[in-house]
């Protein structure tokens, strides 16, 4: 029988994860279906119920309700207990939470040639996104991970949040000048400043030739963020796209058991955007 799993968001139209989950079962002949649910904005457990109850194995959940998913499921894993998040749902005789946005961060870096062990490591950013890959990043091997943002108390209060995890001592946090102890091997745009073309206000300095500079977003070509890196020093740059792909391979692991080849996803997808230039 065909299992069923499907995304859930508000809005969904726009969402890619149904083409990509469909090449990953073609591509690992699986036998599975995978739909975009638009739920209400206040209907979001009523429809998660509604699907489960209708045999749906699985579920990725996007913008607006990670949160409202981390609240609902009856287990969640580490990373997710931590992300405060929730982006996949394994439905069996309860229903699990995972995140594996973090995951797919650090694979997509792999993927880049950006080894993170050993990196020094600079996030911007202290919402949802960046409270995700934290944790991956940390138990990737990162030398330093410094947490920046436009309110500084947020982002010290992610290190204190993570502390129990910090064994080696990585972490640091602050605003956008305390940032300076550089250069950074990888900074990674998680703030939503590209969706409204502005660009946090960097102190100069941050990168060396062969950094890689990361905005999470996608699809909108250079972006500010990206533009400032390139200015800054930055030869290496890259958007959220892949992270974006090899978060649904992560997911599609955890319910199926076989990780997909991720390259030619990668690649269609890529060619239907604007280029980095
Ligand atoms: P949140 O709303 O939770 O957090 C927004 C963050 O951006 C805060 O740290 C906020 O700072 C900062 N910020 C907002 N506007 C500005 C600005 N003009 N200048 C500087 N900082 C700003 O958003 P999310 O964390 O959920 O998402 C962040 C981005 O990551 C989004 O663009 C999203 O599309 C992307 N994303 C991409 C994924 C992928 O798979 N590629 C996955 C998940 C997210 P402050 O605290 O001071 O308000």
């Amino acid at each position: 029988m065909t299992d069923r799993y499907a995304v859930i968001g508000h809005p969904i139209a726009h969402s890619k994860s149904p083409a990509i989950h469909a090449a990953f079962a073609a591509q690992t002949a699986q036998d599975l279906s995978y739909e975009a649910l638009l739920a209400p904005l206040d209907g979001f457990a009523a429809a998660v119920a509604q699907f489960r109850a209708q045999g749906g194995r699985g579920m990725n959940i996007t913008v607006p309700f990670k949160e409202e998913a981390w609240q609902l499921a009856d287990r969640l894993t580490e990373r997710a207990r931590l992300a405060g998040a929730v982006n996949t749902f394994v439905f069996g005789g309860d229903v699990q939470g995972d995140n594996t946005d973090g995951a797919g961060l650090v694979r997509d870096l792999e993927v880049l040639g950006a080894p993170l062990a050993g990196a020094r490591v600079l996030l911007l950013g202290a919402g949802g996104a960046a409270r995700g890959v934290i944790l991956p990043l940390i138990d990737a091997g990162v030398a330093r991970l410094f947490i920046a943002n436009r309110t500084a108390d947020k982002a010290r209060a992610l290190q204190a949040h993570f502390a129990g995890h910090d064994a080696r001592g990585v972490l640091a946090a602050g605003g956008w000048q305390e940032a300076a102890d550089a250069p950074y091997d990888v900074v990674i745009n998680a703030t939503s400043a590209s969706l409204s073309d502005e660009a946090p206000p960097l102190p100069a300095g941050l990168y060396a030739p062969d950094s890689l500079a990361y905005d999470m977003v996608y699809g909108r070509g250079l972006t500010a963020y990206l533009k400032q890196a390139r200015d800054q020093g930055a030869a290496r740059l890259a958007d959220g796209l892949g992270m974006l792909v090899e978060q649904a391979a992560e997911a599609f692991a955890l319910w199926r058991g076989v990780h997909p080849d991720t390259a030619a996803v990668r690649a269609t997808l890529r060619a239907a955007l604007p280029p980095l230039v």
